[in-house]
């Protein structure tokens, strides 16, 4: 047993950024990249969409750590290994995710989308000030980040419902389950928050159907994963009026490509993939915790569920 780490991203200058910060915060940690002596040892592998053959290459890996909150990057090969695959969770990054969100909710309550549209045209209009308990804020997801994101808005006066997998009693948010949670959820939600992970049970799910659930005027927030958006049904649902806007923070291209509809759709709002990060000391701190623990007594922190994929 030894304190390596093998550090496999698609970066080359995010892989040597991680070198550094484990060298400045925690130099008992043994890190190895691709053609340094003893990689092929390495027991754990710090991941960024690393390549499907991942495993095949380095025979002796016997955990997958993700240096984000989500894992869905790993790809399904990965995530179907059978190694334990461990994720960060960080109260930073929560704090940054309610705040984006609530950048959207203002905007829809406040009517931001509307006036800023306006001014492109010069155009001054007043609009009714609606009390933040006049808008229902449904999550989709009460995970780490939509807990902590529901929560927050229930704070700020909201109305919130939130819907996850299994059922839950969250104080102050209205909790539903399953498929008919969902729809029961959906027609009465204005603004649609995604925090869901992506798997094989959620990809897509943000289509013309759920759209249609919503009351007209709803808007949408999109910090999950790309894979759950289906851009035409979003672009079609707005362009009919049905939906009011969006705000979206993933694609399934990232960057975007320019020539993207999105791009120019009215009401839609873009920004690239950083609603919230891990804050690389705490990504740093956590996953040298992993590697120590797993040394020494086998155990890790923050693992997902193998069954479940996330
Ligand atoms: P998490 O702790 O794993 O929570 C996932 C939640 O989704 C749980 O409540 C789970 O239900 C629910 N869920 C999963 N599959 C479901 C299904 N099929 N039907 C209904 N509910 C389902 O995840 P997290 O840490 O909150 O993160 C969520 C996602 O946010 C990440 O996976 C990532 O994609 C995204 N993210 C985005 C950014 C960004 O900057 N845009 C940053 C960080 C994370 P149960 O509680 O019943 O298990």
């Amino acid at each position: 047993m030894n304190n390596d780490l093998l550090l496999v991203t698609n970066n080359e200058k995010y892989t040597a950024k991680l070198k550094a910060a484990f060298l400045a915060r925690r130099p008992e940690i043994n890190v190895l990249v691709a053609g340094d002596a003893g990689a092929e040892q390495a027991q754990m592998a710090l991941c960024w969409h690393p390549e499907a053959d991942l495993l095949t290459r380095y025979p002796n890996l016997k955990c997958l750590h993700s240096v984000a909150a989500g894992v869905d990057h790993l790809g399904a090969g990965l995530l179907t290994s059978g190694l334990p695959v461990c994720r960060v969770v960080d109260d930073h990054q929560k704090q940054g995710m309610l705040e984006y969100v609530l950048w959207g909710a203002l905007t829809v309550q406040r009517n931001f989308d509307k006036i800023s549209a306006n001014q492109s045209e010069s155009k001054w209009q007043g609009f009714r000030q609606r009390p933040a308990s006049d808008i229902r804020v449904s999550v989709l997801g009460l995970g780490e980040l939509g807990q902590f994101v529901a929560r927050g808005l229930a704070q700020f006066g909201y109305r919130v419902s939130g819907w996850s997998r299994s059922p839950k009693t969250l104080n102050g948010i209205h909790c539903y389950h399953g498929q008919e949670g969902l729809g029961e959820m959906l027609k009465e939600t204005e603004l649609l928050v995604n925090l869901l992970p992506l798997s094989p049970a959620t990809k897509g799910i943000l289509n013309k159907d759920l759209f249609n659930k919503m009351p007209e005027g709803g808007y949408l927030i999109n910090v999950g994963r790309g894979g759950h958006l289906i851009q035409e049904d979003l672009i079609e649902s707005i362009d009919a009026g049905h939906l009011r806007g969006a705000l979206l923070d993933v694609f399934n291209q990232e960057p975007l490509p320019a020539t993207d509809p999105l791009w120019t759709t009215k009401g839609v709002t873009i920004t690239p993939h950083l609603a919230s990060d891990a804050s690389l000391p705490t990504i740093i701190e956590q996953v040298a915790d992993n590697v120590l623990s797993f040394v020494s007594k086998g155990e890790l922190n923050n693992q997902i569920d193998l069954t479940n994929g996330y």
